[in-house]
């Protein structure tokens, strides 16, 4: 019998600014075999997240980054086709930081169960996995975002920001996104509900924003940074919240942008805080049950970009960190 084989992306160099496909290593090698307490996973559907940029850098974050020759970090979720776990049987179906590969061996760590008649299978990477709950986490727990306020979300059409409009109107509140192009704005006020979103494309970012924001802004969700998170803060309210999930223009960037606008924060006395939505495990279960709930009843509506095989996963992530994905962005495995 042949042995079966692994295709595994590998991280090769480091990138300087924006990263390439020769950043990666395809190679392949034997399916390995779960040992007493392991189990063995196969992947059906790997997530790619703006995260993914900052590990490729040799540098102190709140993570460790991936090191050259290792298999690239990456969210999973597939079915345990063999187990010497006694909670984990074959047949079942979970999540975890499964890694850029199509089998992984797991011992259960920070894994994840997955029922897969509640949802798609692939939902658990996006509206009800990470970045479902990075929303809520940072809309309701540390924006404290209340009825009646206003929200600005930057990359609104994506898998966070698309979530954080839906989640802001379901709380009675005005939600406007920041987005790049007019199909996307499109789609974030017919499609998902938001107030108004503004295309930044258009070369007008903070004379849009002040038609749209016409009293400014009460909770701004930051997921771009640089100029963006800049013009907002000349829209802000007093006593107004920010919560810094993401800088996305700024991962590759070899010069960091320069906030002009900071005094914002003092004469607005304004609450401005990063967070990783790893760092709250005990809000993940409500988030995930209320966001289900949003979802099985067509509250939240939810949209997939689809990479079809493994090896198509670099110039998918390269075109997710351009802008270049519609919603949430997945690798199909099988
Ligand atoms: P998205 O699905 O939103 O995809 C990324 C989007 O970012 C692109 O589609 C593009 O949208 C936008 N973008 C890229 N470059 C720029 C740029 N230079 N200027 C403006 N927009 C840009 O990704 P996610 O929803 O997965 O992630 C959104 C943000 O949330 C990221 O910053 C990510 O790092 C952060 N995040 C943070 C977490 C935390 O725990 N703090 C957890 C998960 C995500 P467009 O075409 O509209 O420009």
């Amino acid at each position: 019998m042949p042995i079966p084989i692994n295709r595994q992306l590998l991280l090769a160099s480091r990138p300087q600014g924006e990263p390439r496909p020769d950043n990666f290593r395809l190679v392949e090698t034997p399916v390995p075999e779960p040992a007493d307490g392991q189990f063995l996973v196969r992947n059906h559907w790997l997530s790619l997240d703006p995260y993914m940029r900052g590990r490729m850098d040799a540098v102190k974050s709140y993570a460790k980054y991936v090191e050259l020759g290792e298999v690239m970090t990456g969210g999973a979720v597939g079915e345990i086709v063999a187990s010497r776990h006694p909670q984990y049987a074959v047949g079942e179906f979970v999540t975890g930081a499964f890694g850029w590969q199509e089998y992984t061996l797991s011992d259960g760590t920070l894994v994840r169960k997955v029922d897969p008649q509640r949802a798609p299978l692939s939902y658990a990477l996006g509206v009800l996995g990470m970045p479902g709950v990075t929303a809520w986490v940072g809309l309701l727990d540390i924006a404290q975002l209340k009825a009646g306020e206003t929200v600005l979300v930057s990359a609104a059409s994506g898998a966070v920001g698309s979530v954080v409009g839906q989640l802001a109107k379901i709380k009675g509140c005005r939600a406007v996104g920041i987005a790049g192009g007019a199909a996307k704005c499109e789609y974030a006020v017919t499609e998902l509900g938001f107030d108004a979103c503004v295309d930044y494309k258009k070369g007008a970012l903070y004379e849009d924003l002040k038609t749209a924001l016409p009293e400014g802004i009460d909770v701004c969700f930051e997921n771009v940074g640089g100029e963006t998170l800049d013009t907002a803060l000349r829209l802000m309210k007093p006593f107004s919240r920010i919560a810094i999930c993401g800088l996305i223009s700024q991962y590759s960037a070899t010069e960091q942008y320069g906030l002009r606008n900071i005094r914002s924060v003092l004469v607005n006395r304004i609450r401005m805080q990063g967070f990783i939505v790893s760092d709250r495990p005990q809000l993940w279960p409500q988030a995930l049950a209320e966001l289900a709930g949003h979802v099985a009843a067509g509250r939240i509506k939810y949209r997939e970009s689809v990479a079809k095989g493994l090896e198509q996963a670099p110039r998918a992530f390269l075109g997710m960190l351009r802008g270049e994905n519609f919603g949430k962005q997945l690798v199909q495995l099988i």
